[in-house]
């Protein structure tokens, strides 16, 4: 059983830098655990003063500790290790993160986790891969391009995921051989504590990976200026993605990896082989986490044929979820992670529906006395200027568009400013990669719909959804800079 009291559960405390905990007097924020909307611990807000002493350590580790400059087989031990190590306290770490986050224990602990430990895996076996390259040049020259770390890189990682999207940050740096300072959002800030003392447990030099916790503003903000910042690796929204840009360019050009958000479409066509199972690819789309994702499937464009058919075979789906504390196993449809983000979603709903489209499901909060939950919601007869089709809701509310021609559909899929997924599900291979070539989006997935745990492939958005890729060899790479070097032995 994984249930759990979460009066039971111990929560750590305060930033880790140099190895170490650190508790410092300062500014604190209140953390709520979304499933009863109780305070349960108090955060940090890392002053500059915190961040810069994260930084000058985690330099200090670079440069004197053999992280990156032992062979780099040792360092793919270390991170190999460090795996075990949360696979070995699998059960504890699930609990801690389903805790104070929108993700129920079960999700974490048959998911999330291994999800996360077979990530680690595949970032270290990058270590010793990319080494760069030999250029062609006239024989009594030799061209080098070699890679080396940028030093320290700063991870910020959100909310929704949170171990997955922490170790989906850090994994690619330090595989690369660099030190690490990682800001975990201030909505679920604990479960990386513990993940970092594992770290050190694994053999992982002190000051190589540290965390400072705090807000944006404060913390994140300083962090970006920090000039002895190498590289800035963000997942979050779009708008603090621009923030970060221009905090970047504002402290001396760093360079930025950006996950950042999306409006994702399921493009579904008359053809497809098996309706049940394309309800269930659209179902589990927009309600996985509460829709809180970031390729969340949040725009169903379907052809006309089909849409009563599938509408009714996803609105079963989405009666039959079981809301509840992500302390239960029995829960599989966790909480909205606070009151801001419910009231956002709750507003945006409202005022669609005031301009004349339909709830087909859901439509309000769900009635509970405790927590933050938001009932799976269907919206039909909308058109693409509405705001629950433009705006990423981060909830679990689908919009409903339906077209009779290819390239009706093809056309609704695309999205002004966004483009991180999209779905298309056909039985016709031709017009699956028509659909392929024409939608601007970073993943396209064909006949399915969600990542697997193929970690081989990249993944990140096109616009407005970000710059630069989380996973595959262009994670590890993005991590690393090349030297261009030419050696003249000509007599
Ligand atoms: P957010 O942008 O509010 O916060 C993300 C992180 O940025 C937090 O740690 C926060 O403290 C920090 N931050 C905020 N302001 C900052 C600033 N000025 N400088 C530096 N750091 C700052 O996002 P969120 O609400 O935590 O997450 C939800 C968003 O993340 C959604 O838009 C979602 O689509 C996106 N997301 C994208 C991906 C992806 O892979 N593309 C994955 C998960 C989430």
């Amino acid at each position: 059983m994984l249930d759990f009291n979460p009066e039971d559960i111990s929560v750590p405390q305060g930033h880790f830098i140099d190895g170490e905990t650190v508790l410092e007097p300062g500014d604190q924020l209140p953390v709520c655990r979304p499933s009863d909307s109780m305070v349960y611990a108090d955060l940090p807000i890392g002053s500059a003063d915190t961040v810069d002493r994260a930084v000058m350590n985690a330099r200090h580790a670079f440069e004197t500790s053999e992280w990156a400059t032992a062979a780099p087989r040792a360092r793919a031990a270390i991170l190999r290790r460090w795996a075990e190590l949360i696979e070995r306290d699998r059960r504890e770490l699930a609990q801690l993160e389903a805790l104070g986050s929108t993700r129920h224990v079960r999700g974490v602990f048959d998911i999330d986790i291994p999800y996360s430990v077979d990530c680690i895996r595949f970032f270290a076996e990058w270590a010793d891969k990319l080494g760069g390259d030999v250029a062609a040049t006239r024989s009594d020259h030799l061209g080098m391009v070699v890679t080396e770390p940028y030093g320290v890189v700063v991870a910020i990682s959100p909310w929704n995921f949170p171990i997955t999207q922490a170790i989906t940050k850090v994994g690619p740096p330090l595989a690369a051989g660099n030190a690490v300072v990682l800001k975990p959002s201030e909505l679920t800030p604990f479960t990386v504590l513990r993940l970092a003392r594992l770290a050190i447990e694994a053999g992982m030099p002190p000051g190589i990976f540290n965390i400072v916790q705090g807000n944006g503003p404060v913390t994140g903000d300083a962090l970006c200026r920090h000039p002895g910042v190498g590289k800035i690796s963000f997942t979050g929204s779009t708008q603090t993605g621009a923030a970060i840009m221009t905090a970047s360019a504002e402290s001396g050009i760093k360079p930025v990896t950006l996950e950042l958000g999306g409006k994702s479409p399921q493009l579904v066509f008359a053809d497809v082989e098996n309706l049940d199972r394309v309800a269930a690819a659209v179902a589990n789309g927009i309600l996985n986490n509460a829709g809180q994702v970031c390729v969340a499937g949040s725009r169903l464009i379907v052809q006309r044929a089909v849409e009563e058919a599938l509408l009714d075979k996803i609105s079963q789906l989405a009666r039959a979820v079981k809301p509840g504390p992500t302390w239960s196993e029995a829960t599989n449809y966790g909480p909205i992670i606070s009151q801001a983000q419910l009231h956002g979603i709750d507003q945006a709903v409202k005022r669609t529906l005031e301009s004349g489209p339909q709830a087909l499901i859901g439509g309000k909060p769900l009635d509970s006395t405790v927590g933050t939950y938001y009932e799976p919601t269907i919206i039909t007869g909308v058109s693409s200027d509405m705001e629950v089709v433009r705006e990423e809701l981060f909830g679990p509310v689908l919009s409903v568009q339906s077209f009779d021609e290819e390239e009706e559909g093809f056309a609704l899929a695309g999205h002004e400013r966004y483009g991180l997924a999209a779905g298309v599900h056909t039985g016709d291979v031709s017009r699956a990669l028509r659909a392929v070539r024409q939608i601007k989006a970073g993943t396209i997935w064909v006949n399915r719909y969600g990542r697997t745990a193929d970690y081989i492939i990249p993944t990140g958005g096109f616009n407005s959804s970000g710059i630069g890729k989380d996973l595959g060899r262009q994670a590890v790479e993005a991590n690393l800079r090349h030297k261009s070097v030419l050696i003249d032995f000509a007599e």
